[in-house]
């Protein structure tokens, strides 16, 4: 007897069983749920088509449900929690094979319980027309899903919860809204990894770390180091100071500048460390303008060289954002979205003068300022209004004879590089917070990289959002100061699209087949996972979603730009000599050993300068992280230091010690 065979009828077994246990227990309120919301959507059940259409159809059934502002929405949530905590009482003690009695009672819903056997007996038969080792596999699959649904716990889900909900629903899968006491599949926070405290399995959509990562300063302190190593690769980046610490440096390099070319006038862009959505977001001219002082207290902040001339698109400037996923740190695997957002400003452009510094709706793209210009154009098209989706940009530009793979593969690399840049001080975060042998989740994260082309069709980064927005709704003013949140159709396409596709690719099932196509060799070889071949993979009612949006670029593209991951290679040393576990911080004795063991120190650098080294560093970040707390996150590894800045910073690198050599937080230590 063949093993295909042996699976078959083990298969053909699960499935019986599953229908008799349904039959003995009847259909519940969980299996009602499931029959409505699984009979409703007609997409489910139709061809593939294009995503956009789709999720066009989506958006129009979802309208119907959804509630029309802000409190209506509130309403509906609070159902959907008050059945489910039901549904929790209900069915607390159950086995496993819940998926299968759900998609069995599925189909007994709408009285075809028979039917729905055959159903699968005839998606067996199906087999033996493909090849043996693609149905071994697709059998493998299936039989993983079949015992139960992935469940997600979305308690925590905050403004992402309403495209998180559409997305499951659409998965099939089974949400838990007000968490559970046995584990979940996966773990869907708002804002930051420690939402929910203490996950000792499954995977978790945010990593240890991110947001502090991310903000304004670490974010160009990561590229610079990545911009002495490679200056040609990363100079996607704008030239950015760090204040209050180098704002000497800043004003006296502009002043050079001037002097050499008095044509020369730069303007300056200064974004407050923490701030997000344009807020504290200021223009200058003159370094003299910078506001270092807000009240009695020190702005941390980055000034960084403003963009005079961006790519505008009827006379309006516009940024992207682009939806990245990091699947994982460790193989490194990153995925793009292939559609996004472009947002537009609500007054014409005019390259900076003194005049028109202050008008952030010429200058600034965030749509939260924008939307409350008067000239903010709510619409309902994809490729029109203050809000677009980027294909429909991207057509636009491909229809003046602009070369848009040119620009998208310079956009890819923007998004590998930047990455490869935050990566090394991600994996010592990953390393304290969840070290080998200890049961933790694993992690994976959507990130929003917000993107300005510039009118040479260069893209640049102006940053990374940790926390990227997934509402899918905006707001609109109803009556004068009169807000409400109403659904934003290009929002829903582009965020559920991103949310679902993440969700799949973090599905366990589908997880093991990455790990074992790793083992096989297929990621050593930096080959791309097919994507292409996975609608062939999928069970016959997956088979209906639309393509993936996500499409993989690293380790596909691993060849070209692998070796930019030196930083990476040093951070990894860094971890494994000073055995960083379960904590960051790290002892002057301990830095002593790591730079003796890693033969650091010579007649350059003696041990006296790498104490100084040690005591400098340790001030710098504690000046850092003063006010670096995560928003709305009680755990944080930050401290509150009174240390003065001294000059030791001028005193090591005369000893000939860089000071950024492991430019990471764990050295903020005492
Ligand atoms: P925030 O997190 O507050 O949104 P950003 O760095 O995204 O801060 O900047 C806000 C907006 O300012 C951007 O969306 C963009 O329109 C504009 N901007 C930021 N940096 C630059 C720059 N270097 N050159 C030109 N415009 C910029």
């Amino acid at each position: 007897m063949s093993e295909h065979y042996v699976k078959v009828k083990i298969h053909v077994e699960q499935m019986k069983s599953f229908g008799e246990d349904a039959e003995k227990q009847g259909v519940d309120a969980e299996e009602e749920e499931q029959v409505a919301v699984s009979s409703s959507p007609p997409a489910s059940v139709s061809p593939d088509p294009p995503s956009i259409t789709i999720a066009g159809r989506d958006v129009s059934n979802t309208f119907k449900h959804r509630g029309k502002s802000r409190i209506k929405i509130g309403k509906d949530d609070k159902n959907i929690c008050d059945k489910h905590s039901l549904d929790v009482s209900l069915h607390g003690g159950r086995n496993v094979n819940k998926l299968g009695h759900e998609r069995t009672l599925h189909i007994k819903g709408t009285g075809k319980i028979l039917q729905g056997k055959n159903n699968e007996n005839n998606g067996v038969s199906m087999h033996p027309s493909k090849n043996i080792q693609v149905a071994r596999r697709e059998d493998g699959f299936k039989l993983a899903r079949k015992r139960r649904p992935v469940t997600v716990d979305t308690s925590k889900a905050k403004t992402s919860l309403e495209a998180l909900k559409l997305s499951i629903r659409q998965l099939k899968w089974k949400e838990f809204p007000l968490g559970r006491r046995a584990p979940c599949d996966i773990y869907w926070h708002g804002v930051s990894f420690h939402d929910n405290e203490n996950i000792v399995s499954g995977q978790v959509n945010k990593f240890p770390g991110m947001i502090e990562m991310l903000r304004k300063i670490n974010l160009s302190r990561a590229v610079r180091t990545m911009q002495e190593l490679f200056p040609e690769e990363y100079d996607f980046y704008p030239r950015s100071w760090i204040l209050p610490e180098e704002c000497q440096q800043f004003s006296t390099q502009i002043r050079m500048v001037k002097e050499n070319d008095a044509s020369v006038n730069p303007t300056f862009i200064v974004k407050p460390d923490g701030g997000s959505q344009g807020d504290g977001i200021y223009l200058i001219r003159d370094p003299s303008d910078l506001k270092l002082m807000v009240g009695s207290q020190t702005k941390q902040a980055v000034v960084q060289e403003y963009i005079q001339r961006p790519l505008l698109i009827d006379k309006l400037k516009f940024d992207i954002r682009l939806y990245v996923l990091l699947k994982s740190l460790e193989p490194l695997e990153i995925y793009i979205a292939k559609e996004g957002l472009t947002r537009f400003c609500t007054e014409p452009y005019q390259e900076p003068s003194q005049k028109n510094l202050s008008h952030v709706f010429m200058h600034l793209t965030n749509y939260s300022l924008n939307v409350h210009s008067g000239n903010f154009v709510h619409s309902n098209s994809q490729s029109t209004g203050s809000k677009r989706s980027l294909s429909s940009v991207l057509y636009r530009l491909a229809a003046k004879g602009v070369d848009i793979k040119k620009v998208w593969s310079d956009i890819i690399a923007l998004v590998i590089k930047t990455t490869i840049a935050v990566v090394p001080e991600l994996r010592v975060y990953y390393q304290a917070e969840i070290p080998p042998g200890k049961p933790g989740p694993t992690c994976f994260q959507i990130l929003g990289f917000d993107i300005l082309l510039m009118k040479n069709l260069k893209p640049v980064l102006l940053e990374v959002n940790s926390n990227p927005s997934m509402r899918i709704e905006h707001e609109q003013e109803m009556a004068p100061g009169v807000f409400e949140y109403v659904p934003s159709p290009v929002d829903e396409e582009v965020k559920v699209g991103v949310i679902k596709d993440t969700l799949r690719l973090m599905d366990p099932g589908h997880k093991r087949t990455s790990i074992s196509n790793l083992r096989a060799g297929g990621l050593d070889h930096g080959e791309e996972i097919p994507m292409e071949a996975e609608p062939q993979d999928r069970s016959p009612d997956e088979g209906a979603l639309p393509s993936l949006c996500l499409k993989q670029v690293y380790p596909k593209y691993t060849k070209q730009f692998n070796y930019l991951r030196l930083v990476e290679r040093i951070a990894a040393l860094f971890i494994r000599f000073l055995g960083v576990k379960g904590n960051m911080r790290l002892g002057p004795t301990a830095f002593r050993t790591f730079i003796r063991t890693c033969k650091l120190s010579n007649s350059n650098c003696s041990m006296a300068s790498v104490d100084i080294l040690y005591i400098d560093i340790t001030r710098r970040w504690s000046g850092t992280m003063a006010d670096s707390r995560e928003a709305g996150n009680t755990h944080t590894h930050t401290r509150t230091h009174t240390h003065t800045h001294t000059d030791t910073h001028t005193r090591t690198l005369k000893h000939g010690c860089k000071n950024n050599l492991f430019p990471t937080k764990e050295q903020h230590v005492h």
